[in-house]
């Protein structure tokens, strides 16, 4: 399927992020011109590496919680990506001011700044920690249940700040909920590195994964060209479509044992070694939900949503991209 965006000035916010430089990367093939606004607090400079010196592409190094840098992002822009914010549980659970601060209060300016400055569509990451404490599977939009950490207030409060700028102001707005994303540029270090880049580069390095709690949660896991798809779909959808909040995932689950497997045995493809690691079980890890799955009927509705890479397909390639990339 063959999205047609083009000749569109595009603001991606967090752009030097995990998500965010892929979506840049993916409207500049598509001959748009495109802003990115990232104070680097968890993006990388070698994330920019393919395309800082793209003619159509300008960095702006700035931070949402200042309104005058979102101001001056959203200048002549016509739509926006916003990807910036504090991700991770567990970081907010450390720091819920920080993650506020960022998430809440910057979005806040960027809704303003993207109001002042007649932007035509505001999509927004979103995320599927907004189903908290619900118990229902498979997850669909308007059933949701009480936020588990600070991060998930964060992105619930998201939703309704954009529902109130749609109804008050005028302002197109599509939340994307994102469920567990993974693939290139996905950053395997630090204390809130997510689950699979982490788990690659230990296996990589023979070292054993510490699993939390006994492997079988599960969790949708969405490789990183679906997510571009649903984003760059959300730009070009008709007018019956914004205003509202779609789940982007597979629309599949797998435990975190089924996880390990497909890892150790796409990995062992480049050292058969990987093959005889153990994995080390731990402890549940507070505010973590035990299983996880989207519908995504909703967004292949309205959205012409059609996600192409499963679990699977979409590790083949992260896999591969790791080994050369680490
Ligand atoms: P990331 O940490 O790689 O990217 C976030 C980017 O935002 C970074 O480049 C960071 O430097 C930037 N940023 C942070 N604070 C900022 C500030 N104050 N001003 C300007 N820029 C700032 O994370 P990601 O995985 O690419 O996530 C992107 C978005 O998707 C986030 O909003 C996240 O909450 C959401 N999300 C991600 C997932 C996932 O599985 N990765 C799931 C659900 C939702």
């Amino acid at each position: 399927m063959e999205i047609q965006l083009s000749n569109q000035k595009v603001l991606v916010t967090g752009g030097a992020g995990f998500i965010g430089s892929n979506l840049c990367e993916a409207l500049l093939e598509k001959n748009n011109t495109v802003v990115c606004l990232d104070n680097f607090a968890t993006g990388r400079k070698e994330n920019l590496a393919a395309i800082v010196n793209n003619p159509n592409f300008t960095l702006i190094t700035g931070d949402i919680r200042n309104l005058q840098d979102c101001l001056l992002a959203t200048k002549g822009v016509d739509f926006v990506l916003h990807q910036a914010a504090l991700g991770s549980v567990p970081r907010s659970i450390k720091d819920p001011i920080t993650s506020n601060e960022v998430n809440v209060s910057g979005f806040l300016n960027m809704l303003v700044a993207s109001r002042d400055n007649k932007v035509k569509r505001f999509v927004f990451a979103a995320s599927s920690s907004t189903y908290g404490d619900s118990e229902s599977l498979p997850k669909v939009e308007d059933v949701i249940g009480k936020p588990l950490s600070p991060y998930a207030v964060t992105k619930y409060v998201n939703e309704l700040y954009a529902d109130v700028f749609s109804k008050t102001y005028g302002l197109e707005t599509i939340g994307l909920r994102y469920f567990n994303v993974f693939g290139r540029k996905q950053d395997p270090n630090g204390a809130y590195a997510a689950v699979i880049p982490k788990f690659v580069s230990q296996l990589m390095n023979l070292e054993a994964p510490t699993v939390n709690g006994d492997g079988n949660y599960s969790r949708d896991f969405t490789y990183i060209d679906n997510v571009i798809q649903a984003n760059l779909l959300s730009l070009v959808a008709d007018k019956t479509a914004v205003n509202t909040i779609y789940n982007v995932a597979y629309g599949d689950r797998n435990t975190l044992n089924d996880l390990l497997g497909y890892l150790k045995e796409f990995l062992a493809e480049f050292n058969p070694k990987i093959k005889d690691i153990e994995v080390i079980y731990g402890p549940n890890r507070l505010g973590d939900i035990p299983h996880s799955h989207a519908s995504v009927d909703k967004a292949k509705e309205l959205l012409k949503y059609d996600p192409q890479f499963s679990l699977q397909k979409g590790l083949k390639e992260a896999v591969e991209w790791y080994w050369k990339n680490l």
